[in-house]
């Protein structure tokens, strides 16, 4: 293995997933040498298949106003706009076990949309499409970081493809399983969900007219997700589903047949778009909270999923991992302008306190959701429903709390 001058960077990111990507493009044009780094050949490979010749990416995601303002600074988001994507004007949210519901509508807040659905996919390609424009920032793709070394001035990490990177500051935005954090030895608080998220695109009998479906079952939340058929098109019969629930029920359900599982995932969404009448194939997703005790030390600084990861009910983790990118790069920018070193404690004691109160309140506020819908006796039943119907009379509350999650108040 060979290490020579031009592997030498002030900053390296690992991880080129959206978050990844969002804190290289905002890094570009800085004074400072960049790296990205990834250990997928082409990190815009998806789970893509087809349904009646369009091709669907099976991880989706919910973005908020905030991730949209990102993306329109970096201009990825008319990128965005050229590709499939679909707005939800309205939302509906109701115990599977009672009659309590909630319907957000973006009409009574005054916006245009509560949020856009987008394939992970696309917003990957779009970054990248940005980023390969001329600009400070080298791509490393494969290059899978196997270990990691701390030193005095710089960090060295040690690739699987025999490279030898070294950096001023390390950028972990590898994902929920970080080796970077592990290597590290950063403290994590870790705590098992007992849920497994299937995820799915499926075509409705009836069109979905822009609307999200959340059910909250004592198993675990089902939500239907509207896609766009096509570009500029008006939305139609597809959604993407994240159906969580217990890890031997999620495993019974995922072994269904096509068939069984159309059946089972109509009766549980109530007919709401009508009959399921085709289901992609289905993947799993273990689910687990983490949360990075720290978010930095000395040359090594975590964000996104690496630095907290979070149920998938409010679909909120990219949304807060792209918070996290806009708050890193902007402390980052600031040190620079001051004379700071890029690895400056100040810079990162910044980051961290920009973010990890916002992160940690999301966080427990989507526990709370997941352990009272969990709940089975009687009084919290009651209680649930009551909550739920209260709320969806007082517009203040109900608006106060599509505003948060829709990331225009923090
Ligand atoms: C079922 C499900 C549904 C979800 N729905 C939503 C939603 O609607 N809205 C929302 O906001 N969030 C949602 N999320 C969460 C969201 O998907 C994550 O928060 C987001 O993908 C995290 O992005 P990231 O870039 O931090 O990490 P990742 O997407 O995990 O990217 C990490 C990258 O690092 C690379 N990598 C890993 N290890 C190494 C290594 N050693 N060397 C080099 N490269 C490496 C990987 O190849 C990858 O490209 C959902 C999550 C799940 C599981």
């Amino acid at each position: 293995m060979k290490r020579t001058k031009k592997n030498d960077f002030d900053v390296i990111i690992v991880g080129a997933g959206m978050v990844g990507l969002t804190v290289a493009s905002l890094l570009k044009d800085s004074q400072l040498r960049v790296a990205l780094v990834d250990r997928n050949e082409d990190p815009t490979i998806n789970v893509a298949e087809e349904h009646d010749q369009r091709k669907f990416d099976a991880r989706v995601s919910a973005l908020s106003a905030s991730s949209r303002m990102i993306f329109k600074q970096l201009g990825v988001w008319n990128l965005l706009e050229e590709k499939r994507h679909c707005d939800f004007h309205t939302m509906h949210v109701w115990d599977a076990d009672g009659t309590g519901s909630i319907t957000f509508s973006a009409e009574d807040l005054a916006v245009p949309r509560l949020g856009t659905i987008v394939e992970n996919s696309l917003v990957i390609d779009a970054l990248m499409q940005r980023l390969k424009l001329k600009g400070n920032v080298e791509l490393f793709c494969p290059c899978s970081v196997n270990s990691l070394d701390e030193g005095e001035d710089w960090v060295t990490l040690n690739t699987k493809e025999h490279q030898i990177l070294r950096a001023k500051l390390v950028i972990a935005a590898d994902g929920a399983n970080s080796k970077i954090r592990e290597f590290s030895n950063f403290r994590v608080r870790e705590w098992e969900y007992n849920h497994h998220a299937i995820v799915a695109t499926v075509k409705t009998e009836m069109p979905h007219q822009m609307t999200a479906l959340q059910r909250f079952m004592p198993t675990g939340p089902l939500a239907f997700l509207p896609l766009s058929s096509d570009t500029g098109a008006e939305c139609k019969e597809y959604s993407s589903i994240v159906w969580s629930a217990e890890p031997s029920y999620a495993k019974n359900l995922i072994n269904l047949s096509d068939k069984d599982f159309r059946i089972e995932l109509t009766k549980h969404a109530e007919a709401r778009f009508g009959e399921v009448t085709d289901c992609s194939s289905r993947y799993l997703f273990p689910l687990k909270q983490r949360h990075s005790v720290n978010y930095s030390k000395q040359r090594i600084v975590l964000v996104g999923d690496a630095a907290h990861s979070i149920h998938p009910l409010a679909g909120q983790g990219v949304n807060l991992g792209l918070l996290d990118a806009e708050a890193l790069s902007n402390e980052i920018r600031k040190g620079l302008d001051a004379g700071r070193p890029v690895c400056d404690p100040v810079i990162m004691n910044r980051y961290q306190r920009a973010r990890k109160g916002h992160n940690l309140g999301m966080m427990a506020l989507m526990e709370g959701f997941k352990r009272v819908f969990a709940e089975d006796t009687l009084a919290i039943r009651w209680l649930r429903n009551f909550g739920m119907s209260s709320i969806n009379d007082l517009r203040p509350v109900k608006n106060f709390l599509a505003r948060r999650a829709m990331g225009l108040d923090s």
